[in-house]
C-alpha cells in the first residue's frame, strides 16, 4: 500500500512538473476559466470538439501541484473521448475524491485517475483536483464564462 502511494505521488509529480497538454489551443469550440480562490489555482481549460467527440483538450494557467497535474491527467484521458464518456469519468472522479479514504476504488473505470484517490484524505485539496474538471464539464455544457469553486 505503501508502494502504491509513492508510486501516485510520483505520477502527481511528474505530471506537475510537465504538464502534458499545457497550451492554449486557438480556435477552440469552447474555453473555460476556472477559479479556486481557497487555494489561488487558475486555469483555463480549451475543448476542440468533433462528431460528439472530445478532439483535443488543453489547459493553461498555474495553481498547486495537486491542481495542474490533475488537469494533465485530466486532458491526457478525455482526448478521443466521447462527451458522454468524459460527464461519466467526471461523476466517477468526483465519487472518488469525495468517497471515505477506505472506499474501494473502481480502477477499472478510474484507469489513471485513480492517482488522485489519496486526496480523499485532504478534503481540503478536493477542490484543487476538481478544479480543471468543473471548468471542462462547464465548456461541454457549452459555457465560455469563468467559474469559480467558491
Ligand atoms: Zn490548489
Amino acid at each position: 500500500m505503501a508502494d502504491t502511494r509513492a508510486l501516485y505521488e510520483q505520477v502527481i509529480l511528474d505530471h506537475n512538473k510537465n504538464p502534458r497538454n499545457f497550451h492554449a489551443l486557438e480556435p477552440c469550440d469552447c474555453k473555460v476559466e476556472g477559479l479556486n480562490p481557497l487555494c489561488g489555482d487558475h486555469f483555463t481549460v480549451y475543448v476542440r470538439l468533433e462528431g460528439g467527440r472530445i478532439s483535443d483538450i488543453a489547459f493553461t494557467g498555474a495553481g498547486c501541484a495537486i491542481s495542474k497535474s490533475s488537469a494533465s491527467v485530466m486532458t491526457n484521458v478525455l482526448k478521443g473521448k466521447t462527451i458522454a464518456e468524459a460527464r461519466m469519468l467526471f461523476t466517477k472522479f468526483h465519487q472518488m475524491i469525495t468517497a471515505n479514504p477506505d472506499a474501494p476504488v473502481d480502477e477499472a473505470a478510474l484507469g489513471k485517475l485513480r492517482v488522485f484517490s489519496g486526496v480523499r484524505e485532504f478534503p481540503v485539496r478536493i477542490k484543487c483536483a476538481t478544479l480543471a474538471w468543473h471548468a471542462m464539464a462547464s465548456a461541454l455544457d457549452g459555457h465560455n464564462n469563468a467559474i469559480s469553486t467558491e
